[in-house]
């Protein structure tokens, strides 16, 4: 898997494509040697993150988990127009996102907000509600899984007709299907069943093999 992946990866994204090979690598150097635990999502997800903004013509994206700002290079690199709000719980990892994001170009595309999403995202809704931002196009949901729904809920609230939300990890290796009092399973569950159950959206689940083994996304569009 991993090789098919390196294999592919080379021949579509060449340098000097966007974002650049060389920031990418530098910023999962610098996010490792800063101590950040290697759970960013692969570069081949990351420009699956890349396209899907690029289909969704997205010009407001929302980020739940920053970590190092991997997945928030990708998403950047959408558009020159793109503005991206991206949460993350931790100080240390959002500094380190920054300077990543800085060290790629990409700074002035990308907001960190510092705190818990389920604390952050009602506060955005209000921002938008009172027009001071505008509505989604797409989100990326990628923070703490327990919480997955209650993202999707509030992202769904914030978008555009048309818009695109993907959940990351939603399969786990399969566990999505055996595993007993795994709270995360538990989120992923949460989300793919209330997703079904809820008018406001259609959604799907893409399996995913490659150098991060064995998961899938939920890919999800806001009617
Ligand atoms: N999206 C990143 C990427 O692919 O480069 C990886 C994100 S990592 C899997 C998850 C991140 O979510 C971690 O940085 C973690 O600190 C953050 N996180 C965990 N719980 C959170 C919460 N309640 N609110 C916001 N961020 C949270």
């Amino acid at each position: 898997w991993t090789a098919v992946d390196e294999y592919t990866f080379s021949h579509l994204h060449p340098a000097p494509s966007s974002p650049s090979p060389s920031a990418l690598t530098a910023a999962l150097r610098h996010s490792e040697a800063q101590g950040l635990p290697d759970i960013a999502v692969s570069p081949s997800q990351g420009k699956f993150l890349k396209l899907q903004a690029q289909l969704a013509k997205a010009k407001n994206i929302l980020e739940v988990g920053t970590l190092g700002g991997y997945s928030t290079i990708w998403l950047a690199s959408s558009s020159p127009d793109v503005q991206i709000v991206s949460v993350e719980v931790d100080k240390h990892h959002a500094a380190v996102a920054k300077a990543n994001l800085e060290n790629a170009g990409l700074a002035d595309r990308v907001e960190i907000r510092l705190g818990p999403g389920v604390e952050v995202l009602p506060t955005l809704a209000e921002e938008i509600k009172e027009g001071k931002r505008g509505k989604l196009q797409l989100t990326f949901i990628d923070a703490d899984k327990e919480n997955n729904w209650n993202y999707v809920d509030a992202a769904i609230g914030m978008s555009e007709p048309g818009a695109c939300i993907i959940v990351d990890n939603v399969v786990r290796k399969g566990q999505l299907v055996t595993a007993q009092d795994d709270p995360r399973v538990e989120g992923a569950r949460r989300v793919i069943e209330n997703v079904g159950k809820d008018d406001r959206i259609d959604g799907v689940v893409m399996q995913t093999v490659g150098e991060k083994n064995y998961d899938g996304f939920l890919v999800a569009v806001v009617r």
